[in-house]
């Protein structure tokens, strides 16, 4: 079976739709409404015993649940527990490329001006 690509507009379609509305809270429960990112990042710094510190050494709480599988690529997946996965904000924006504005490291931000 062929599936094509999902419009933006039909990605909204999918997020407001019925189907997701009621999975979306059986993901976030099957995962304990536990960032499965940040229970990886425990894990494997306990497996390499690395020391986390501070934000890092909590499991936070899950707020959103992610396509592993991106929805707009692969709508044939849309609703496949495998294919879904809770994440807290911050894991979340970090598998989107997304990072918060205080994520930014200051030292980064090129400036024009030579002193
Ligand atoms: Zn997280
Ligand atoms: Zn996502």
């Amino acid at each position: 079976m062929h599936w094509s690509s999902m419009t933006d507009k039909e990605v909204k379609k999918f997020y407001n739709s019925k189907p997701w509305k009621q999975k979306r809270p059986d993901i976030l429960r099957r995962d304990c409404f536990e960032c499965q990112d940040c229970r990886k990042r425990l894990e494997d710094a306990r497996a390499a015993g690395v020391r986390l510190h501070g934000a890092d050494t909590k499991i936070r709480r899950a707020e959103q649940v992610h396509h592993i599988k991106e929805l707009k690529e692969h709508p044939e997946l849309a609703l496949e527990d495998e294919n879904l996965v809770s994440l807290c904000t911050i894991c979340h924006n970090i598998r989107h490329g997304r990072y918060p504005k205080r994520f930014v490291k200051r030292k980064k931000v090129v400036s024009v001006e030579k002193w």
